[in-house]
């Protein structure tokens, strides 16, 4: 059984993952979606809000399933089985930063990551810039699903309102 994890803070999931979580699924029998859960102030959705946005926008996909890990990726693919950490890659940022942490993951456990280039028209897509768009309101409606955008437009305006 060939099982991999698309590891990730997906704050919110956007079309550009759901396009990873695809392709990973067509290579390996089973994929893991894993939710990074660490305490971080940064994020705009809880860990139960992100797990079940997952769930939702990979629910036509028979072999994904979306779990939340705490701690080190590297154990929870220990704990799981998991010998494919698959990540997508965008911008010349991600090439800095990526390789390093596959070598140092790879120096950890016995863990191959493996690299898909993303999909052209994903190319820009992070949930950090969908974010701050939606937030000056521009229209990000073709970037995220639907029921993510209504909860996006929904969390910045309490949000908003909070700040006064
Ligand atoms: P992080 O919180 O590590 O920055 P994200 O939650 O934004 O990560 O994304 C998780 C992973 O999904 C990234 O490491 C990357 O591999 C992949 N990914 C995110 N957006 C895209 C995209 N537009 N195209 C291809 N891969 C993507």
């Amino acid at each position: 059984m060939r099982r991999a994890v698309c590891p990730g803070s997906f704050d919110p999931v956007t079309n550009g993952h759901i396009d990873i979580v695809q392709r990973a699924s067509a290579l390996f029998d089973e994929v893991v979606v894993a939710v990074g859960v660490n305490k971080s102030k940064n994020r705009l959705f809880t860990p139960e809000e992100r797990i079940e946005m997952l769930r939702e926008a990979c629910a036509g996909f028979d072999n994904v399933t979306v779990d939340g890990f705490t701690g080190l990726l590297t154990d929870f693919c220990a704990q799981n089985g998991i010998h494919a950490i698959l990540k997508g890659l965008r911008a010349v940022s991600d090439f800095d930063y990526e390789p390093p942490m596959a070598q140092m993951n790879a120096s950890l456990t016995d863990v191959e990551t493996v690299f898909v280039p993303t999909s052209p028209e994903y190319s820009f897509l992070a949930s950090s810039l969908v974010k701050e768009v939606a937030m000056f309101g521009g229209d990000v409606s073709a970037l995220v699903p639907d029921f993510v955008h209504r909860a996006l437009t929904k969390r910045l305006a309490e949000r908003a309102a909070e700040q006064g």
